[in-house]
């Protein structure tokens, strides 16, 4: 069996995704070694000389190195290693380079581990993280879960702690949901709140409904914002704005500012409407591009509400993951096209910026307009809590 460097990193990352895969792999070429009976395949974007000895370069377009380049690189220093090849690896990203440790003991490890997993007759069961988000399985696994009411749904529920919580006779939602907040804190080893937020988490998916934990306290306007941002892979961006239930866009980058300046004039039409986002990057953005243009924004930044620190700080909901797409969702909002995520959004507009493509763009607006539009019925569905 090949295994090339991407499906390793798809089998650190989730052993059942990688499972589920395993069948569809084709054959690559690249840098090749044998090991325990596998053909492992890895890739370098260049090889050259430094410091008098060969250095192999990955190349990633993030601001840090994470840690998928990490386990990536390691597979490729593993791999030259047993090609008795004396070289080094290096990462190269947005903000600088990073010299690879090798970590010859976790790829071998991973390599059993792998072996042990594919020798079973059924995939491993799901196990939610940051990564599920954007998984073509995600749906199947959630349902696959919530089917056997597994303990992994729970928000705050990882690996290690439903080994635990299983161990200490909590073996499901319906059990977690009804124990006491002061036990599970003892057995896990967390505080008492996070402990209530897990039973609390519980419940809620139990009874398929929210529960409010502190009051909602949102701005009181006749006006209203709410905005989206999408980027590209490079320092493209499109800003999304619904106001009256009407949606407008504005491409920005570092060469264009018309667009921002009628941004900003779109925001002053009603210089007191609050302007809903989720979470930080919108608002993040904003202020990079108020400090590129020189834009006063100290009027402008005050307005903003964040629903996702909103949602958190008052609000459980019966979901997995608190993404806008999940909780709005909950909430009986759908999004048109329902397999279109994050990554075909920033795809698209790099399709946009190299090809001018306007299918992706058009597909790419009905996107950003419809988190808008889920911004909004997330935000009346938090105000229609509040008032009870
Ligand atoms: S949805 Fe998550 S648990 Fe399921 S296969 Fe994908 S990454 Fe793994």
């Amino acid at each position: 069996m090949d295994i090339s460097q991407d499906f390793f990193t798809t089998f650190y990352t989730c052993h059942r995704k990688a499972y589920l895969l395993k069948d569809q792999i084709q054959n690559s070429n690249g840098i090749q070694a044998e090991y325990k009976g596998f053909r492992l395949i890895a890739f370098a974007d260049e090889e050259r000389e430094e410091n008098g000895q060969s250095t192999f370069i990955l190349r990633r377009t993030s601001k840090n190195v994470r840690e998928r380049h990490i386990i990536e690189s390691s597979f490729l220093y593993f791999v030259l290693h047993l090609r008795g090849e004396d070289a080094q690896v290096k990462i190269e990203f947005l903000r600088g380079e990073k010299f690879v440790k090798p970590r010859d003991e976790l790829i071998s490890m991973m390599i059993d581990v792998m072996k042990e997993t594919f020798e079973n007759a059924s995939p491993p069961k799901p196990s939610f993280g940051y990564e599920c988000k954007e998984c073509p399985f995600y749906k199947e696994c959630l349902d696959l879960s919530q089917k056997e009411e597994d303990l992994s749904l729970i928000n705050g529920v990882g690996e290690k702690r439903k080994k635990v919580l299983i161990k200490a006779g909590f073996k499901d939602v319906d059990s977690l949901s009804n124990a006491n907040p002061y036990e599970i804190a003892k057995y896990v080893g967390i505080s008492l709140d996070e402990a209530n937020s897990i039973v609390k988490q519980a419940k809620s998916l139990k009874d398929h409904k929210p529960i409010m934990v502190k009051r909602v306290i949102l701005p009181h306007s006749d006006h209203e914002y709410f905005f989206d941002v999408e980027k590209d892979d490079e320092d493209l961006y499109l800003f999304g704005l619904l106001v009256d239930d009407t949606y407008h866009h504005f491409m920005l980058s570092n060469e264009n500012w018309n667009e921002w300046f009628d941004f900003i004039k779109m925001l002053s039409l009603y210089p007191d409407a609050p302007i809903y986002h989720y979470d930080r990057f919108d608002k993040d953005v904003m202020q990079k591009f108020g400090k590129i243009s020189n834009t006063d924004l100290k009027f402008l930044l005050p307005r903003f509400v964040d629903l996702y620190s909103t949602i958190r700080n008052s609000v459980t909901m019966p979901v997995r993951f608190y993404s806008l797409k999940d909780v709005a969702r909950n909430f009986g909002f759908n999004w048109r096209n329902k397999d279109f995520n994050g990554y075909n959004a920033m795809m698209a507009l790099s399709k946009w910026r190299k090809e001018r493509d306007y299918s992706a763009m058009q597909e790419l607006l009905n996107y950003n307009e419809d988190d808008c539009r889920a911004l909004k019925v997330l935000k009346d569905a938090l105000a229609s809590m509040k008032n009870g």
